[in-house]
């Protein structure tokens, strides 16, 4: 058994709504509402804690939360809005009494396109001896270079061995309270937990996810998560 804690905090600037980016509407729902129901409907999941947005928008939406979902405030970065989640508030969250091992997983609801399958196989990759957090990720298909400032090419990677991040994330809860308990500054800089976990010298393992586990980032990662969620619903129903 696992708590979640779902990130729906922050603004997503780069979507260009003026509302929060998880509040955005995506084939009739809002976006964190549907990676929120496939971690409701899976029984290893045993609490969803969302992480709201700030403002009367992110009050309304915890007002409004299903049965089974704690919202709490976010934070002012990513990594902040997981360490308030992890501790629920007033409201709970995870129990500090629980198991030190017991599993916490983190995912962003700018996923909308979570599925059952990788919440189990990141939770297994977790669950394995001697691993701190397993990572959902995705081999990189493109040549990445760094350049600098003026766009001048300084090297390429060797693209072999690289790994583009996503969530969910899934943690030991003892290690994530470590990785978290550290500097504002330091919080800022994180842009996944998991980096946290590896600055301790801690052991993060990935676990290979579809492409299709895309991140809502701008209106074009909207329109293809749209039509994605249509080919899935068209499957379920059986229409290829
Ligand atoms: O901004 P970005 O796309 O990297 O955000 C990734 C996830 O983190 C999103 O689901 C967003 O709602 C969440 N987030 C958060 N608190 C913040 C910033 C982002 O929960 N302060």
């Amino acid at each position: 058994m696992a708590v979640a804690l779902l990130l729906a905090a922050g603004l997503g600037e780069r979507l260009g709504l003026g509302e929060p980016k998880a509040l955005a509407e995506l084939a009739g729902r809002p976006l964190w509402r549907w990676s929120a129901d496939v971690l409701l409907a899976l029984p290893e999941i045993e609490q969803v804690v969302l992480a709201t947005p700030a403002g009367a928008e992110g009050e309304s939406l915890a007002a409004s939360v299903p049965a089974g979902v704690i919202a709490v405030p976010g934070g002012a970065v990513r990594s902040e809005s997981v360490l308030l989640a992890l501790r629920g508030g007033a409201k709970g969250g995870v129990d500090p009494d629980s198991d030190p091992d017991s599993l916490v997983l983190v995912h962003d609801a700018a996923r909308p396109l979570l599925s059952a399958e990788l919440v189990r196989e990141t939770l297994v990759g977790a669950a394995r001896n001697g691993v701190d957090a397993a990572i959902a990720a995705t081999p990189v298909t493109d040549t990445i270079k760094q350049a600098d400032g003026d766009g001048r090419v300084a090297r390429t990677l060797d693209r072999s061995g690289l790994w583009a991040v996503q969530t969910p994330q899934v943690f030991r809860r003892r290690a994530l309270e470590r990785a978290l308990d550290v500097e504002a500054e330091v919080l800022a800089q994180a842009t996944d937990d998991a980096w946290l976990i590896e600055c301790l010298g801690g052991c993060v393992v990935v676990v290979p996810a579809p492409r299709e586990n895309l991140k809502v980032t701008t209106p074009v990662d909207l329109e293809l998560a749209e039509l994605l969620l249509a080919r899935r619903a068209g499957r379920a129903l059986g229409r290829s």
